[in-house]
């Protein structure tokens, strides 16, 4: 049944009774009324003229007239009030014996007077008891009645009061439970509600919602299981190690080739948290690091099947954080290849040592007029070919010692030094080439400066290096300051020339190895700078470059106190 036919009929039923109900009550009211009212006119009023026709028959022989009168008026008057049914015959009896008593004034007939009248007042009194019983009774009953009527209105009621929120209440309740099923992905849910219930509409455009909404899953999920397949070929077909993970960090599919490297099979790591699995094994616990850059980003170095590989690692952040994948990249090969450069540079650096030596033994003997005279052309050329070994010399140096950093064999010997040592050293070891420019070196050196802990032969190299650039990259007669600055944890020394300086842009590749500012005309390798680099990192410390173009150009290093 429809909750408003429901709620219809049980309205219409309650104001039905409550209708009947006061419609009774006003009859049964009225009934008791007229009742009430009769017994007054009729009875108690025929009481009332027997009495006065009692007291009349009393003093008929004291006062004649008066109680003639008072006879003769209440027994036209009671003539007029006859209600009950022997009253008449006894009213026509008092009357006749009246009569005969006015003809004949004797005692006997004041005493039948008295009994009739006497009749009538008891005739009249049982009436009045009777109607008075009939009134109660009705009255009783209409009580009855009005209690069942009350009792029923109250059981309708309460019925109204449980079940109309109950009929609307618990439809309600079932499609919220169901939005919530289906909110849940239980597309599976229905909804069931009596066929002639307002809410079956509801029900059937749930159901077919759902339905609906099973069958866009059902294909979707189709459409995912097979992209995922199509993934997992392409995935595994590619012979880098990939693994993607979800925001959880769960790993969400691996290659053959991964799973191999991390040797752990790829169903015991899928969906499984990658920092768990982490815990057990060293390479996955370096690749997650990587996740939040707490690993530099140097190649990764993984030793298996009695060999060494490397790998360059790349993270690819998913689109709104919701996963990343790690992709590794083989850069064996190259590693292999760059180490045979390596080792070849460092035998040809090593072996051009000897001969340039030789030639530079050689050459002050030409010079020599012991040997025989120049003249001051082939004197020049002597020069020059010196200046070339010094350069060669310098440069098959520095090779030798980017192929020692390269090779991981650099040895630091450190020790308690001043700093002040430092610059003294490469300010003796760069003299010359400053004499030639006409260069002003100016220290700035604090009173108290504390001492480093370093290799100082090779700090010593990096300040030689930068003083002596500072004096090949500025113009001749120029300043060239180097300073120390005592700091809280750190002592800075800086090498400050004013000359061409160096566009920003190159202030990052300015340490990469064999770079150099294009159009430089000096000399050089390109590997000062790099090497420089490789010392201070070595040491735990760093190299940084303050340089305007056209202003000159400041380096700076800064060292850990000893
Ligand atoms: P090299 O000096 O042998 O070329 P470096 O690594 O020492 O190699 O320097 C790299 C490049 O940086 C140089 O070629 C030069 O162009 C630039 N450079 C280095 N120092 C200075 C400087 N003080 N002023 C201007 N340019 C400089």
């Amino acid at each position: 049944m429809k909750i408003r036919t429901k709620i219809t009929l049980s309205i219409g039923l309650l104001l039905t009774i409550i209708t009947l109900f006061g419609y009774y009550a006003a009859q049964t009211t009225e009934h008791i009324k007229l009742n009430t009212e009769n017994i007054l006119a009729d009875n108690y009023n025929s009481i009332k003229y027997a009495q006065k026709m009692l007291w009349a028959v009393h003093h008929f022989e004291e006062d004649q007239a008066l109680a003639a009168t008072t006879f003769d008026e209440n027994l036209s008057l009671q003539k007029r009030n006859i209600s009950e049914n022997s009253e008449k015959t006894h009213t026509q009896q008092l009357e006749r014996q009246y009569k005969t008593y006015k003809i004949e004034r004797s005692k006997e007939n004041l005493i039948s007077l008295s009994e009739s009248i006497n009749t009538i007042i008891l005739l009249n009194g049982n009436a009045i008891e009777q109607k008075s019983k009939s009134a109660t009774d009705i009255a009783q009953e209409a009580l009855v009645l009005m209690i069942f009527f009350a009792l029923l209105c109250v059981i309708i009621a309460i019925f109204m009061l449980v079940r109309i929120p109950q009929a609307l209440t618990t439809p309600i309740q079932k499609l919220t439970e169901g939005i919530i099923e289906i909110s849940n992905h239980h597309y599976d849910k229905k909804l069931s509600f009596d066929e002639k219930s307002e809410f079956s509409k509801v029900a059937y455009s749930f159901n077919n919602m759902a339905q609906e909404l099973a069958q866009f899953q059902q294909s979707n999920m189709a459409r995912i299981i097979s992209t995922k397949q199509y993934l997992e070929i392409v995935i595994n077909s590619i012979d880098e190690p990939i693994i993607g993970l979800d925001n959880q960090n769960r790993i969400l599919f691996i290659n053959h080739i991964a799973s191999s490297i991390l040797n752990i099979s790829s169903e015991k790591m899928l969906g499984k948290s990658a920092l768990d699995l982490a815990l057990t094994n060293d390479l996955l616990r370096k690749l997650v690091q990587g996740i939040n850059n707490e690993v530099s980003d140097a190649p990764l170095k993984i030793y298996a099947d009695d060999k060494e590989s490397y790998f360059d690692v790349h993270y690819l952040s998913l689109p709104e954080n919701s996963g990343i994948v790690i992709m590794l990249n083989n850069i064996t090969r190259f590693k292999e290849l760059d180490k045979a450069k390596t080792n070849f540079i460092s035998i040809i650096s090593h072996e051009l040592k000897a001969p340039i030596s030789a030639i530079m033994t050689s050459l002050p003997l030409l010079n020599d007029s012991r040997i025989g005279p120049i003249n001051e052309k082939q004197s020049a050329l002597a020069q020059s070919i010196s200046e070339h070994c010094d350069c060669l010399l310098s440069i098959s140096s520095e090779l030798l010692k980017m192929t020692q950093v390269e090779a991981g064999v650099l040895q630091l010997r450190p020790k308690i030094t001043k700093p002040i040592e430092l610059i003294n050293y490469a300010i003796g070891a760069t003299r010359v080439l400053a004499d030639r420019f006409n260069c002003h070196i100016e220290i700035e050196y604090p009173e108290t400066i504390d001492k480093l802990f370093v290799d100082s032969e090779k700090i010593a190299w990096v300040i030689t290096n930068l003083l002596s650039n500072a004096i090949h990259y500025s113009s001749d007669n120029s300043r060239i300051i180097i300073g120390v600055k005592q700091l809280e944890h750190n002592i800075d020394i800086y090498i400050k020339d004013f000359g061409k300086g160096i566009d920003p842009r190159y202030h990052k590749t300015i340490f990469d190895r064999y770079f150099r500012v294009p159009g430089t005309k000096v000399q050089g390798s390109g590997l000062g700078l790099a090497i420089s680099k490789d010392f201070l990192e070595a040491h735990g410390g760093s190299i940084r470059i303050e340089s305007e173009i056209g202003k000159g150009s400041c380096f700076i290093i800064s060292l850990a106190k000893a």
